[in-house]
């Protein structure tokens, strides 16, 4: 039996690395450019990247000519990846869309609390050396009530999470029937009655500018908004006119519509607008897992069984 070669291209956890080498794989840990990629990819029967690796459809074809049969994606974005070309040349694409999901959530959290009591301003103007103490007067999330954009798994654990804060938890989530809270059926009544509403939505053509002017102002005055899903699925100038206008208290930002923002962003002015650098999944625990949900996808890959987290569906349905 030929032994199968994997190649890592860009970094992944010492524990997918071992669980490739204890299913009897050899692995080359290396980082090729795309040039060198293209001339030794068809020697390659697994192919494992993160985000820096653009998977390109001249790299995929040259694969295809050769031993390339899966490409792993240790996370969840397969936007570097041309999945077209890989369905079309039946190659499997996985990824890891679990890995993140605790990490994501509890940057979601670190928002709400940072927000209620306006950790960044207080801690900028003690620094500077006022002592504005009067001035942050915040509030405690205990009763009251978290309003979640999407119900899937970064949803349901900040849902998790908000509960166990003793808060009220009502969900938005039209393409699920059931959950373990009070479900409603239209956004806008989510958008009145919560006091943190978080969005954890995938970004699509529905959900591009699902929250704008009209979504905003809906919200209850003197609340908090946080995006850590995608940009693009709130309004940002809409956002940052909304809270300078005092309606909302702030909001926290993980992901921007441009990644890096410009620096004429208007998110980036507003001192009630917290924001991060697309950090939700930057955690050990995140890229651990990661690593080992990709490896364990490519051994079953290889091996002939059906990956959980295959991305390309039709390459196993049509062969
Ligand atoms: P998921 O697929 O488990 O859940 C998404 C949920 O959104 C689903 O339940 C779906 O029914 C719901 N949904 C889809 N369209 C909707 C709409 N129009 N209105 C309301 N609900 C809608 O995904 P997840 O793992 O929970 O991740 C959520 C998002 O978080 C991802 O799409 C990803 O973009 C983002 N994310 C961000 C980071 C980060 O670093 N900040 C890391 C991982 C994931």
């Amino acid at each position: 039996m030929t032994e199968f070669k994997v190649l890592i291209n860009d970094e992944i956890s010492e524990r997918g690395i071992k669980i490739l080498e204890n299913a009897g794989f050899s692995v080359v840990v290396h980082h090729y450019d795309a040039d060198e990629l293209k001339h030794i990819i068809k020697d390659f029967d697994a192919l494992i990247v993160r985000s820096a690796t653009k998977v390109t459809r001249e790299i995929i074809e040259e694969g295809a000519k050769g031993r390339l049969k899966v490409i792993g994606r240790a996370g969840v974005g397969v936007d570097n990846i041309d999945i077209a070309a890989a369905t079309e040349n039946k190659i499997l694409v996985v990824n890891a869309p679990t890995a993140a999901t605790r990490s994501v959530a509890e940057l979601t959290l670190a928002f709400a609390f940072a927000l209620a009591r306006d950790l960044i301003e207080a801690n900028n103007e003690l620094k500077e050396g006022k002592w504005t103490k009067k001035k942050h007067k915040g509030f405690v999330l205990q009763g009251k009530t978290w309003g979640l954009v999407g119900y899937g798994r970064i949803g349901r654990e900040v849902g998790k999470l908000a509960r166990a804060l003793g808060m009220n938890v009502v969900a938005y989530d039209p393409y699920i029937k059931e959950a373990d809270v009070e479900l409603l059926d239209r956004l806008e009544d989510l958008l009145k009655i919560a006091d943190i509403v978080s969005i954890h939505v995938p970004l699509t053509p529905e959900t591009k500018g699902l929250i704008g002017e009209n979504e905003l102002r809906a919200m209850k005055k003197g609340a908090i908004l946080i995006n850590t899903a995608r940009g693009g699925i709130v309004d940002e100038e809409a956002l940052a006119k909304v809270i300078n206008e005092g309606h909302l208290r702030g909001a926290g930002v993980d992901v921007f519509e441009e990644e890096p923002p410009r620096p004429d962003n208007p998110l980036l002015k507003s001192e009630k607008v917290y924001v991060t650098p697309h950090i939700g999944a930057n955690t050990v625990e995140a890229q651990d897992v990661a690593g080992e949900i990709i490896a364990e996808q490519v051994v079953k890959a290889l091996r002939g069984e059906r990956p959980e987290f295959l991305v390309n569906k039709e390459v196993l349905n049509d062969s």
